[in-house]
């Protein structure tokens, strides 16, 4: 069977099934030739990191806004900059089952989604 749904291993984006994947659909990692050429880096690692320490250190099921991770890893520098990557990464690990991306309390589809969204620890055993 063909899993119709694969996942962007840079932007966690849903990648579509096209004819030219036929081959080798199993193979798929990226989305886009920006994305196989943008990778991922030790600083999206990093990101990925504070996410989940900024979600650790609070309430099981607090959530935090992603400027909040921009900020975190921005330092002194420019924390918009890092929206876009933390975006990302947040979407990364929606994923792999680590956070849910929610809007008003609730999880969302990251690939649909409109506007602000907010983060947290998904919560095992307690689906919603
Ligand atoms: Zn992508």
């Amino acid at each position: 069977m063909i899993r119709l749904q694969r996942v962007c291993a840079v932007c966690g984006r849903s990648i579509s099934w096209r004819r030219k994947w036929a081959r080798d659909w199993e193979q798929v990692k990226y989305c886009s030739d920006a994305c196989r050429r943008r990778g991922l880096s030790a600083q999206d690692r990093r990101i990925e990191e504070a996410i989940l320490a900024l979600l650790e250190q609070r309430a099981a099921d607090a959530s935090i806004c992603p400027s909040d991770a921009a900020r975190q890893v921005a330092g002194a520098g420019d924390w918009r900059a890092q929206m876009e990557p933390v975006r990302m990464a947040a979407r990364r690990l929606q994923r792999d089952g680590r956070i849910d991306i929610t809007q008003q309390g609730r999880p969302v589809d990251p690939d649909t989604a409109k506007g602000p969204i907010r983060l947290r620890l998904r919560q095992v055993g307690l689906q919603v």
